[in-house]
C-alpha cells in the first residue's frame, strides 16, 4: 500500500506527429507523489508538456503508459466509478476563468450546480463557498461577463472546492491577472491548503509564483523532469539550463542577498 495521497508512476504520453507518420513523445517517465497538505510546483517553459500533464492527471486524456494512484489504488479511466473517484478527490483550475464558466449562469447558479453534482444539498452551501474564496456575496447574482478576471477565477476556485477535494491542481491559474489580484489569490491558496489539508499541485512557468506557493519544485523540459528541489535551492543555484532560463538573474541575486551569501562590497 502506498503512503501517498496521489501518485503518478512512469507516465508517458505521445501525440501523432502532424508532419510525419510516427508519434511524438510529449511526456516521458514522469513520477509525482503528493501527501495531504503538500504543495508541489511544476515549472516548465511553454510547450514542455505542463498542460498535457494536467489533463492526464484529471482523466481528461488517456496515458500511453504508466499509472495514476489515489490512496494507493490504481485509477482505471475506462471505469466510470474510477473517474468519479478521481473527480471527487482531484479538482483543477485552469488559466482564463471566463472560458470555464457558463456565460448564462449567475455565480449563485454555478455554485449551486457544483454543489448539487457533488451531492451536497445543505442550505447556505453557496454562501459558504463564496466566503471560502473571499468573494463578496453581492456578486452572487452576476453572470461571468460582469466579473473581473480575479473574481471569475475565484468563482472557478469556489466551484472546484464544492467537492471538498483532497488535491487541487492549478494550471497557470494566476496567469494574466493583475499583480495585486495574483498576490491575493496566492494568499488564499495558502490558507486553503492549511485549513483543509488540501494538497496543491501548482503548474506554471513563473518561478516567483511557484516560490511563493510551493515547498518543492520539479522542472519540466521537453516532457522530462530535469531537476527538482526547494524553490530556494533552485533560485540560488539552478543546475539545469532550462531552470536558469526561467529564473532571472535578478531573482537569483535576491535569493543570495537574502541568505547573506554575497561577498561584501
Ligand atoms: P505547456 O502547457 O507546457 O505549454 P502542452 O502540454 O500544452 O505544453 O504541450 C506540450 C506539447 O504537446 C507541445 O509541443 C504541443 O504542441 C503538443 N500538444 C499538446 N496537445 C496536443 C494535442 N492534443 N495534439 C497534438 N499535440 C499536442
Ligand atoms: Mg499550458
Amino acid at each position: 500500500m502506498s503512503e501517498f495521497l496521489f501518485e503518478v508512476r512512469h507516465l508517458t504520453k505521445s501525440y501523432r506527429d502532424p508532419g510525419g507518420s510516427g508519434r511524438r513523445p510529449v511526456l516521458r517517465g514522469i513520477h509525482l507523489a503528493l501527501t495531504p497538505g503538500m504543495s508541489l510546483g511544476v515549472m516548465g517553459p511553454s510547450g514542455s508538456g505542463k498542460s498535457t500533464l494536467a489533463r492526464l492527471l484529471v482523466g481528461l486524456e488517456r496515458l500511453d503508459s504508466g499509472e495514476i494512484l489515489l490512496h494507493g489504488r490504481r485509477i482505471d479511466p475506462s471505469r466510470r466509478s474510477d473517474r468519479r473517484r478521481l473527480r471527487r478527490a482531484v479538482q483543477i483550475v485552469w488559466q482564463d476563468p471566463r472560458l470555464h464558466l457558463n456565460p448564462f449562469l449567475t455565480v449563485r447558479q454555478a455554485l449551486a450546480e457544483a454543489l448539487r453534482v457533488a451531492g451536497f444539498r445543505e442550505k447556505g452551501g453557496v454562501e459558504t463557498l463564496c466566503d471560502a474564496v473571499h468573494l463578496p456575496r453581492a456578486l452572487l447574482g452576476r453572470r461571468p461577463d460582469r466579473l473581473s478576471g480575479g473574481e471569475a477565477q475565484r468563482v472557478v476556485l469556489a466551484r472546484a472546492l464544492a467537492v471538498d477535494p483532497e488535491v487541487l491542481i492549478c494550471d497557470e491559474a494566476l496567469c494574466g491577472l493583475d499583480l495585486p489580484v495574483q498576490v491575493h489569490l496566492i494568499d488564499l491558496l495558502r490558507q486553503l491548503r492549511r485549513k483543509r489539508r488540501m494538497a496543491l499541485l501548482f503548474i506554471s512557468h513563473d518561478f516567483l509564483t511557484l516560490a511563493a506557493l510551493c515547498e518543492e519544485l520539479v522542472v519540466l523540459s521537453g516532457g522530462l523532469f530535469v531537476e527538482s528541489g526547494p524553490p530556494r535551492r533552485l533560485g540560488e543555484s539552478p543546475r539545469h539550463e532550462v531552470t536558469r532560463s526561467l529564473i532571472s538573474p535578478a531573482v537569483s541575486t535576491a535569493f543570495a542577498v537574502a541568505e547573506h551569501r554575497l561577498p561584501k562590497a
